[in-house]
């Protein structure tokens, strides 16, 4: 592609970020919370990128690229009923078309494994898998060079891999037993006040942990920080919950083979040792793993990782890719 910079846009459960981008360099960036209103999120949507547009940088904008939380009907570039954004239903390719440039809408993962393998820590790697903790859990997938995506550009979503046979707990998506419903930080609370109402960590009844659930006080964050302060029910608690993250990751390698897992999302980024360590002992001692453990690394970009993935996409789409983008045909037809 020719030289020139990307409007990358990264829609996450909690923030929503916009970055002008060459390549993997964010030259400038803004970062809101994103609105769980529809009027609202387009209203604040499209000021992002006009602030991008107000620069002297706008005439070389090659390409806006969104990368977005999910579920996304990929081909239509609308964001589905997402469970972690209050069901919001938004129709992206609506809100662009105003800024008269090319735009992709991808699955954010989907964006972050495609940055990783252009430029970050799956650079050497044919088979990587990028997954992220964070509000949900998601995942990006590469298999020999592809990037994988599915009759409905969903075969990526690893955090709605069943990993509890008996489904306790029900998933956002609706499903139940689904790997996000135990370890994805928006649910937590939920699964911990399964474990303290079926008393699954002895003594647990009479702990902070209970009377911070009986209060509807405790969220992922404040779960791990006590479990910082040495809070050995807290650490009780997160062995439980790191049980379906093994259970997770042990599937996804049984099924893809890859050679190198990258972890990132806001809560393993800020609980390596409390989550992604145990995960790598795990999964480096198992002897139920069909093929031989993958490296796992932490995501290369930080906080910036999406907006990377989404620049990857625009600099160097798959084409397969983009020939399934049906708004992107449309765009092209017309110029
Ligand atoms: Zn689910």
């Amino acid at each position: 592609m020719r030289e020139g910079y990307i409007v990358a846009v990264d829609i996450g459960a909690t923030k929503m970020r916009v970055a002008l981008m060459r390549k993997e360099a964010v030259l400038a960036k803004r970062e809101v919370k994103t609105p769980a209103d529809v009027k609202i999120f387009a209203k604040v949507l499209k000021q992002l990128i006009s602030y991008i547009r107000s620069s002297s940088s706008w005439d070389k904008v090659l390409m806006i690229s969104i990368a977005t939380i999910g579920p996304l009907d990929l081909e239509r570039g609308v964001i589905t009923n997402t469970p972690n954004l209050g069901g919001l239903t938004i129709d992206l390719p609506s809100l662009l078309t105003e800024f008269n440039k090319p735009f992709i809408i991808v699955n954010d993962c989907v964006a972050a494994i495609w940055g990783e393998k252009l430029w970050g820590k799956a650079r050497h790697y044919s088979n990587a898998i990028y997954v992220t903790i964070s509000t949900g859990i998601g995942g990006g997938i590469i298999t020999d060079n592809n990037l994988l995506l599915g009759k409905s550009g969903n075969a990526h979503e690893i955090g709605h891999i069943v990993v509890d046979a008996e489904r306790k707990l029900q998933c956002g998506c609706g499903g139940w037993g689904h790997w996000e419903a135990y370890g994805g930080g928006g649910n937590i609370p939920r699964f911990v006040k399964y474990i303290v109402d079926n008393k699954l960590v002895k003594g647990i009844e009479n702990s902070i942990i209970a009377r911070m659930v009986e209060r509807e006080e405790l969220d992922a964050k404040k779960l791990y920080g006590l479990a910082k302060t040495g809070n050995k029910y807290a650490l009780a608690v997160i062995k439980e919950v790191n049980k379906y993250h093994v259970a997770g990751f042990e599937s996804i390698i049984n099924m893809y083979d890859p050679e190198i897992i990258i972890v990132g999302g806001s809560i393993a980024f800020n609980n390596y040792e409390l989550i992604v360590e145990p995960i790598r002992r795990s999964i480096n001692n198992r002897k139920g793993l069909i093929t031989s453990p993958p490296i796992i690394e932490l995501a290369s970009f930080g906080e910036d990782e999406v907006l990377v993935g989404a620049s990857a996409l625009a600099y160097s789409p798959p084409r397969y890719l983009l020939e399934r983008l049906k708004y992107f045909h449309q765009a092209a037809d017309k110029s």
